[in-house]
């Protein structure tokens, strides 16, 4: 399992962070993995995103080299970790996501079991095939997270948050010059030149992290340096979304319910949509949220039980939000 990671070619694996696994599901002493692969040679600069790697779009188009090898579910546990994370902290859109050919550009994902890693990070890896490697197996590599089944779709996410911070071109936090003595695990991969706020321990990107990958959960400072280090494209783009147009909801023959609604102008990323019941007292419960889309998508189904809903649709753009759409009510049988 501890398979020897490979950083010939400036790639940058979490393999380290195996054994880390094996810690936090068997509830045991967690400890910086040892070192495997140590970088005795290279000199360790303030990192966090590495200036010279971002991307000179919001808009990443993404693809699979591979997708017959990987379940349609699969495939989806990607894109909404990705969704959820990155593109909820910042208006980045990652799109496409469908078979890569020849002359794909962008973020370019085979399905292997092999160590996760990144070919370079950011836009050094734009086009390069094969430039990120995801597992979904765990077999061969990273088998504590073959055992359970949760436990795999968990591991897909987090790492997948986790690579794709390096495909926006963060580096390993603690790469950083200011990393503590305390954190014992050695830098990994391509070091950042810009740093952005404290060393962060509860950074996705932080081997040292107890909580592996932060369980994919963007920390307060992983948004700030995707904020930090898009900046200038954002805030060239990123004025408010505006509301959502003709929102209609309809029930459908097998009972549940379709949304639907047109965008208004350009600038969001995704869609938000939201269902409230009513009451016996003819008051409405707290809104849950149904589902969060991408900008392209202009449908959701939602299979609420018998009673009386309403749903309302806005958009978003990283942390701005469009108003409300006014509510539409449908009686579900
Ligand atoms: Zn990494």
């Amino acid at each position: 399992m501890m398979s020897q990671s490979s950083l010939s070619n400036g790639g940058l694996t979490i393999v380290q962070k195996v054994s880390a696994i094996i810690f936090i599901v068997f509830g045991g002493f967690f400890a910086c993995a040892d070192p495997i692969d140590v970088h005795d040679s290279e000199t360790v600069e303030k990192g966090y995103y590495l200036k010279t790697s971002l991307w000179s779009s919001l808009d990443i188009p993404v693809c699979w080299e591979n997708p017959n090898q990987i379940s349609n579910r699969d495939r989806q546990l990607v894109i909404s970790a990705v969704n959820e994370s990155w593109s909820s902290a910042a208006p980045l859109n990652f799109y496409g996501w469908e078979r890569c050919t020849n002359s794909s550009q962008g973020i370019r994902i085979r399905g292997a079991d092999d160590h996760p890693h990144v070919k370079g990070l950011g836009a050094v890896s734009n086009g390069t095939r094969d430039g990120m490697v995801l597992n979904f197996d765990f077999k061969n590599w990273g088998s504590t997270c073959s055992s359970s089944e949760t436990m795999r779709r968990d591991c897909i996410k987090w790492i997948a948050v986790h690579e794709f911070g390096h495909a926006l071109g963060i580096a390993h936090e603690h790469n950083r010059e200011d990393t503590p003595d305390s954190c014992k695990d050695s830098p990994q991969g391509t070091n950042g030149d810009v740093t952005v706020g404290e060393w962060d321990l509860d950074s996705t990107m932080n081997y040292c992290n107890p909580i592996y990958t932060n369980h994919g959960q963007l920390s307060v400072g992983d948004v700030e340096t995707i904020n930090a280090a898009y900046r200038h494209l954002i805030s060239s783009t990123s004025s408010e979304p505006r509301t959502p147009r003709r929102v209609s909801v309809r029930l459908r023959r097998d009972n549940s319910v379709r949304v639907t609604w047109k965008p208004t102008g350009q600038g969001q990323s995704h869609f938000v949509i939201e269902r409230s019941k009513q009451k016996r007292n003819g008051t409405w419960r707290a809104p849950n949220t149904v589902a969060k889309v991408n900008a392209g998508v202009k449908r959701q189904y939602d299979s609420p039980r018998r009673g009386t809903y309403r749903y309302r649709v806005k958009a978003i753009n990283g942390r701005k939000n469009s108003e409300w759409s006014a509510w539409k009510q449908i009686i579900a049988e």
